[in-house]
């Protein structure tokens, strides 16, 4: 008889490496597998859950709007997309926005945005725009994204890549003002680098960025895909640094946990740039995930979610930090986005995701041979300290 891993095994593309579990009911941040054994989620589907599994305000929304209208297209008008924008719009201080599905759709909707603005707005010759992102990045899968990234993995066999692009060192602003020239549209970057392995900039950074920016007249678009709605402690990760980006794309926790729901914000003069049928989605906007990801929001802030990332994460930064155990190398993180690194001599990240999973927690490895700690924001201050617990004892079997 074929097992369910054998199963996915032979008929799913192995584009993955999935840990040996097999995930069959969540509620809040707790997740079952066919046998029934209960997981504590620290990974929270890349983000994607900050409401937790199955939040009752979301299933009502969606079963709802499922019933009375679902998709369309935006050939009409919506009951539901004007106050999705509005409310998303009011939190973020942006002026508007363009609805896409996936994290990289609303990269790709930045890329195109800044491209046509330094044509039509800061008069850069046709077909020479140029858009600086950082090195280590990730922005998503397509093409024009993985050839912005420094990562061969993500890269290497998919080529050619559009051409346009440059790099700099993420955490250094005079590398970004060197990078810049005439032809500059776009500075693109992760507030903290989230698959990465959780890097935070330097205090001040994103400030001297967006001060570099103004002084060239260069866009300053903050992927707040994965930092973004709370995950740090901050509805946006910018926010840590005081300033307001010219445009923001959103994505993963918009969706409510139930949904690919994804944004791209603006202010007026870049987000003025876009003109019937130049650029658009099939889906992007329908009336479900607009209604979904306007509770997603309206969750979020009426249920204290963000000051919640915040106070965790402090909780769970200070209790990884008292492990003191000599296998971790560097505690990484804001809110509840932390990365955990540990010495690659003593002890890889995959197996510490092996022998958590095997203690009923959840999380998934990343770069630098690190590990995320990123659970749904509802997550109870015991599951954080029996997740912690659980890293002590696999801590202490591999030293
Ligand atoms: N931007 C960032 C910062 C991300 O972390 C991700 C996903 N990890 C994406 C974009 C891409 O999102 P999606 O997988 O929904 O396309």
């Amino acid at each position: 008889m074929t097992t369910t891993i054998e199963r996915e095994a032979r008929w799913c593309a192995h584009n993955y490496q999935p840990l040996p579990v097999v995930l069959a009911r969540g509620q809040g941040a707790l997740l079952w597998d066919e046998g029934g054994r209960r997981f504590i989620d620290m990974m929270g589907c890349y983000s994607a859950v900050s409401l937790g599994h199955g939040h009752p305000r979301i299933l009502k929304a969606l079963t709802e709007q499922a019933s009375r209208l679902a998709v369309v297209s935006r050939a009409y008008h919506t009951t539901r997309l004007g106050p999705f924008l509005e409310l998303a719009c009011r939190l973020t201080g942006m002026d508007g926005g363009l609805p896409m599905n996936t994290g990289a759709e609303a990269v790709e909707t930045a890329l195109k945005a800044a491209r046509k603005w330094a044509y039509t707005v800061k008069g850069v010759p046709p077909g020479q725009a140029r858009i600086i992102s950082c090195a280590d990045n990730f922005h998503g899968r397509t093409i024009a994204i993985i050839g912005m990234s420094s990562v061969a993995q993500y890269r290497d066999g998919f080529g050619p890549y559009p051409a346009g692009f440059d790099q700099v060192p993420f955490g250094d602003a005079e590398a970004l003002e060197r990078a810049i020239t005439p032809d500059t549209a776009a500075f693109l970057v992760e507030p903290i680098q989230g698959e990465a392995g959780i890097v935070v900039p330097p205090p001040g950074y994103l400030a001297a960025c967006r001060r570099i920016c103004d002084d060239h007249r260069v866009l300053l678009i903050a992927d707040e895909v994965q930092t973004g709605l709370g995950r740090t402690g901050r509805l946006l990760a910018c926010e840590h640094d005081g300033i307001t980006p010219d445009a923001v794309t959103l994505g993963k926790a918009l969706g409510g946990g139930v949904l690919p729901v994804s944004l791209f914000l603006a202010r007026r003069e870049v987000i003025d740039v876009f003109r019937p049928g130049d650029h658009g989605s099939t889906f992007g906007g329908n009336p479900l995930a607009a209604a979904v990801g306007h509770e997603a929001l309206s969750v979020l802030v009426e249920e204290g979610l963000i000051e919640r990332s915040a106070e965790l994460g402090e909780r769970l930064l200070s209790s990884l930090r008292g492990l003191g155990s000599p296998l971790i190398t560097q505690i990484r993180g804001k809110g509840l986005f932390v990365g955990i690194q540990f010495d690659a001599a003593r002890v890889t990240a995959h197996e510490v995701c092996d022998r958590l999973a095997a203690k009923g927690v959840l999380t998934k490895d990343t770069h630098r041979n690190s590990i995320r700690f990123a659970p749904p924001l509802v997550i109870t201050p015991e599951l954080l300290d029996e997740a912690v617990a659980a890293l002590r004892r696999v801590l202490s079997e591999v030293a």
